[in-house]
Parts: structure tokens; C-alpha cells; sequence
């Protein structure tokens, strides 16, 4: 499993800083990392950072295969409240093109709360940003 752990500053507000625990599982990861490691106008300001214990919104993107699952979920266990989760992709929302497999997981919103969806295989980069968006929006009316 290929996972980075980035500090995005997103203009949340003042004072808040969100901390990204990116799991990238799969190709989908590749879209993510270029999301927010870009260096485009749109994209946010990443800084190194930690370990699940800091990180505020969990991304998944990719295959959650049965064997990788334990470490998904452990991750989650080990954010801080209130913590969010992010599902990237067709294969993180439902199994994607591996939705059959007996050993890949029918979307993460069966073993995770699922707070944004992004659809996509793979999902564009602009796309995740929009996801991040969408979640701001959910966590602050
Ligand atoms: S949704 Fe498509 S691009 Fe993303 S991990 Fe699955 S197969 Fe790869």
C-alpha cells in the first residue's frame, strides 16, 4: 500500500488546517497524489506531516482488497474526532471494475462512514478537489 500523509491548508477558515491521511490503494492514488502535491492554482498547499493520529479527513482511493482492509480501518481508528472520510473512485465506492472479486471489498462505505463519495475511474484530480469542497461545505452549515 502506497500511503502519504500531507497537511493540505485549505481556506476553511482562519484558523483551521486540515490534515489529509491519503491511503492510496491503486491507481486512483496516482490522481490523488497529483491533487495534492499539484502545484496548479487550484490546488492546496501540502506540507509533510505525520501519521493517522494527526490527520482529520481519510482518503481512500483504489481497490480495498481484503487484505489491505485491516490497514484501512486501522488508520481510521487511529484519527482523532471529528474525523471524515473521503472515498475516491469506482473501486473505492462499490468495487469498481473488480466488484466480483472475491476478495475485494464492495465499497468502503460498508465497513467506514462515508461522509463524500467521488465518482470516477480514475477520478480527474479537479475532481477530489471538489470532493474536499463538498465536505467543507458538509462540515461547516
Ligand atoms: S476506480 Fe479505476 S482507476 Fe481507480 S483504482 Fe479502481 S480501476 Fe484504478
Amino acid at each position: 500500500m502506497t500511503t502519504t500523509t500531507s497537511t493540505v491548508r485549505l481556506n476553511w477558515g482562519t484558523r483551521y488546517e486540515v490534515t489529509v491521511l491519503d491511503l492510496g490503494l491503486a491507481c486512483c492514488g496516482v490522481e490523488v497524489m497529483a491533487a495534492l502535491h499539484g502545484r496548479g492554482d487550484d490546488a492546496p498547499e501540502p506540507v509533510p506531516a505525520g501519521a493517522p493520529e494527526v490527520a482529520h479527513v481519510l482518503v481512500v482511493s483504489g481497490t480495498v482488497t481484503d487484505v489491505m482492509l485491516p490497514a484501512v480501518l486501522a488508520s481510521y481508528e487511529a484519527m482523532p474526532e471529528p474525523k471524515y472520510v473521503l472515498s475516491v473512485g469506482a473501486c473505492s465506492n462499490t468495487g469498481g471494475p473488480y466488484w466480483d472479486s472475491y476478495c475485494v471489498t464492495k465499497g468502503i462505505d460498508q465497513m467506514l462512514p462515508v461522509d463524500v463519495a467521488v465518482p470516477g475511474c480514475p477520478p480527474r484530480p479537479e475532481a477530489l478537489l471538489d470532493g474536499l469542497r463538498a465536505l467543507h461545505r458538509m462540515v461547516t452549515s
